[in-house]
C-alpha cells in the first residue's frame, strides 16, 4: 500500500496514515520484554520457548519469529509444516517443532526444512521412524503423551510399550517429552495435578529426554510444571495468562480507528443496523472506521435490551460503543467526551494500553486466542521495534 506522509490531524502521533484502514501496530519491544519477563519466571535449568503457530496468533510469525528469536528463544513450535517452513525462512538456527504431529505421507518435508514432529500416536512413531531408517538418518521428533486432553497424543501404557521394543524408537531422537494441559487457566482444577501425576509417570519411561508440560497459564501454576521447558504463546501476545491477578503481560496488538464522522442525535432516536439502541439523551455520536471485517465480532456491540458492550478510549477517556457493530464501521457514544478531542481523524483506541485484549475478548464472548487470530488482513500494520 502506498503511504504518505502527509501532516496528521490526529492527536495522537503514535499513527502513520496510509489509507483509511484502521491500524494495528504490532509491538516487538513488548513481545521481546514479554519472553524475558516469561524466561525470568522459569528457573535456571528451563528452557523458555515461543509458540508462534497460526501466524504469531495472527500477529505476523515472521516478525514475532526474529524478535523472539532477538529475544534469546531457540525453540519455536508452530501447527503445521506450512507454518514451520515460514519461520524457517526466516530462522535458520531455530529449533522448530510442528505440533500438529507428522502428516501423513509428508516425511519429506520435514525433513527437508528440519522440522521436528511432535509425534502423536504410535503410528506417527513408526511412520517417522520408517522414515528415518531408510533415509539412513537419525531425525529429530517430540513425544507427545495424552495426559486428559484427549485430542492428540500416546497413552501412558504406550510410554511403557515404546520403551520395550528395542525398534520402536530407532532412527527417532527423542528431543523432547510432552503433554498439555486442558485447564491451567484455572489453577484449582483438578485436572492439572491428576494431569502432572500422569505425566510424571511417563517421564520416568525417558529419564533422559527434555520434557515439557506447560502453556503460558502452566507457568504460573508453580515450579512442579515447568520441567526443562515451557510452551508460552497467548503471554508473549499479551494475553493474561494467570487471569483473576492482575496482567504482568505488556500488550502487543494496538488497534486504532479513527473518528470518520460526527454527528448531533436527539434524545429518542435510534443509531445503527435494526435500530438497536435508542438514545436516552441528546448525543454526540462518533462513527469509527473498523467493524466485524475487521474481527471487532458483533458481540461487543449493545442493544437496549442489552446495553452493556465494549468501550474504546479517546483522549484519556472511556466512551461506549453505540448500537451494532457494522462491517465496516461502528457508533461510539462521545456525548461525555470533552469537545477538543472529538474531531475528524481523531484517533481512538480500540484495543491496546486501555482496552486489554481480554477486556475485548471477553465482550466478545470468546478468548484473546481467538480474538488475535481472526483480526482479519484489512489493517494497515505496523511493526515497532
Ligand atoms: C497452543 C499451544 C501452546 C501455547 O498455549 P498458550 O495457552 O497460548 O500459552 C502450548 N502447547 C501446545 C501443545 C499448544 O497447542
Amino acid at each position: 500500500m502506498h503511504v504518505t506522509h502527509t501532516a496528521t490531524p490526529s492527536p495522537n502521533r503514535f499513527s502513520i496514515i496510509a489509507g483509511g484502514a484502521a491500524q494495528l501496530t504490532i509491538d516487538l519491544t513488548a513481545l521481546r520484554a514479554n519472553w524475558c519477563y516469561l524466561n525470568g519466571r522459569v528457573g535456571d535449568g528451563c528452557t523458555c520457548s515461543a509458540v508462534v503457530k497460526a501466524s504469531a496468533y495472527g500477529l505476523g510469525a515472521a516478525e514475532a519469529g526474529r524478535a523472539l528469536f532477538e529475544a534469546g528463544a531457540r525453540v519455536f513450535f508452530v501447527a503445521l509444516p506450512e507454518e514451520g517452513i515460514e519461520l524457517r525462512a526466516e530462522l535458520p538456527l531455530a529449533e522448530i517443532f510442528i505440533l500438529n504431529g507428522l502428516f501423513h505421507g509428508r516425511e519429506q518435508l520435514y525433513r527437508d526444512f528440519n522440522l521436528k514432529p511432535v509425534l502423536g500416536s504410535l503410528e506417527e512413531v513408526a511412520d517417522w521412524s520408517s522414515f528415518a531408517r531408510a533415509e539412513n538418518q537419525q531425525l529429530g521428533a517430540a513425544l507427545h503423551f495424552d495426559t486428559g486432553m484427549h485430542r492428540l497424543g500416546m497413552a501412558v501404557s504406550d510410554a511403557i510399550s515404546l520403551n520395550a521394543s528395542a525398534r520402536a524408537l530407532t532412527g527417532i531422537s527423542v528431543d523432547l517429552v510432552m503433554s498439555h494441559l486442558a485447564c491451567a487457566d484455572t489453577p484449582d482444577h483438578p485436572m492439572n495435578r491428576k494431569q502432572l501425576k500422569r505425566f510424571l509417570r511417563i517421564c520416568e519411561q525417558f529419564p533422559d529426554a527434555r520434557k515439557s508440560l506447560s502453556n503460558s497459564a502452566g507457568i504460573f501454576l508453580g515450579p512442579e510444571f515447568q520441567f526443562d521447558l515451557v510452551r508460552p504463546g497467548i503471554a508473549l501476545y499479551g494475553g493474561n495468562p494467570a487471569p483473576d491477578t492482575p496482567n504482568p503481560m505488556l500488550p502487543v496488538a494496538h488497534i486504532r480507528a479513527e473518528i470518520i464522522n460526527l454527528r448531533d442525535v436527539p434524545s429518542g432516536d435510534s443509531v445503527g443496523y435494526g435500530a438497536s439502541r435508542v438514545t436516552s439523551r441528546k448525543s454526540r455520536i462518533a462513527t469509527i472506521n473498523i467493524g466485524y471485517a475487521d474481527g471487532l465480532h458483533r458481540l461487543v456491540g449493545n442493544s437496549d435490551s442489552n446495553p452493556n458492550g465494549a468501550r474504546v478510549f479517546i483522549g484519556g477517556h472511556f466512551a461506549p460503543l453505540f448500537g451494532r457493530v457494522s462491517m465496516d464501521m461502528v457508533a461510539v457514544d462521545v456525548t461525555d467526551i470533552p469537545t477538543e478531542h472529538l474531531v475528524r481523524g481523531a484517533t481512538i483506541e480500540v484495543m491496546g494500553a486501555h482496552v486489554s485484549v481480554d477486556e475485548l475478548a471477553n465482550f466478545a464472548q470468546t478468548i484473546p486466542y481467538e480474538l488475535l487470530c481472526s483480526l482479519g488482513a484489512r489493517y494497515t500494520r505496523h511493526y515497532k521495534s
